[in-house]
């Protein structure tokens, strides 16, 4: 199955904040979407495993998502090493994605540098036509993403791309309350950076900072480790 996107988060809930609103755009013209998450965010202070598994299948039907899986890689152990690498490689090459969107490469959680990396050393492996790969008993052919972007997490940076996403931030905002054990307080959770008044309140202030500077309401930011190459200047229009 070929998706238009591939969308990777080290956690279940990563996507949904840094890049749910281009998401649920690209899903409403019609695109076809895939999410991977590589942890079940198992050592997450609030909530569990099968809580998570179960917010984040709905989130993923609020963005129009047309998959979700998880690679299963260790929470906060996420490593960028060879047999890893292989793995992503995999997916990647059964799906076919032109358009990767991946965790930032600096962020308070380490694992979102770890996973920026994996994901962007195995986009290129994926490339090469010696590297031999099977995926469900079928041996696969060499795929390379046209864009690999990496969404904004936690850190603020200085962005490559910024998108539009002024019709989409109810969305956005509703897939990420899907996580309620996350992004949600009640008597037996503890407080987190993410369960915090400002934290829900960020989603739409750092959203509506975007939009102020490409003049639009509200937008997300993306950076990328290439040049982005455009046919002629028009297109910027
Ligand atoms: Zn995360």
């Amino acid at each position: 199955m070929k998706v238009d996107i591939l969308a990777f988060g080290a956690h279940p809930d990563d996507v949904e904040m840094g890049c749910g609103g281009t998401i649920a755009k690209s899903t409403s013209m019609g695109k076809t979407v895939g999410i991977i998450d590589l942890t079940r965010g198992e050592l997450g202070t609030n909530g569990s495993v099968e809580l998570r598994d179960n917010e984040a299948s709905e989130a993923s039907s609020i963005l129009g998502s047309k998959f979700r899986l998880n690679l299963d890689f260790e929470d906060a152990f996420i490593f960028n090493n060879k047999e890893n690498q292989i793995e992503v490689v995999k997916i990647i090459r059964h799906y076919q994605p032109d358009i990767i969107l991946s965790p930032t490469q600096f962020d308070r959680h380490s694992d979102h540098g770890k996973a920026s990396d994996l994901i962007y050393e195995s986009a290129f492996l994926s490339g090469l036509t010696k590297l031999d790969t099977a995926y469900e008993g079928e041996n696969q052919s060499p795929w390379r993403p046209k864009i690999n972007l990496n969404y904004q997490q936690w850190n603020d940076f200085d962005p490559d791309l910024i998108v539009d996403i002024s019709d989409f931030i109810e969305i956005k905002k509703d897939a990420i309350l899907a996580f309620k054990s996350q992004v949600l307080k009640d008597s037996s959770t503890k407080s987190t950076k993410i369960n915090s008044d400002n934290f829900i309140e960020s989603i739409k202030y750092r959203a509506k900072n975007y939009g102020r500077l490409i003049d639009k309401e509200y937008a997300e930011a993306f950076q990328s480790r290439k040049n982005i190459a455009i046919d002629n200047i028009f297109d910027l229009l």
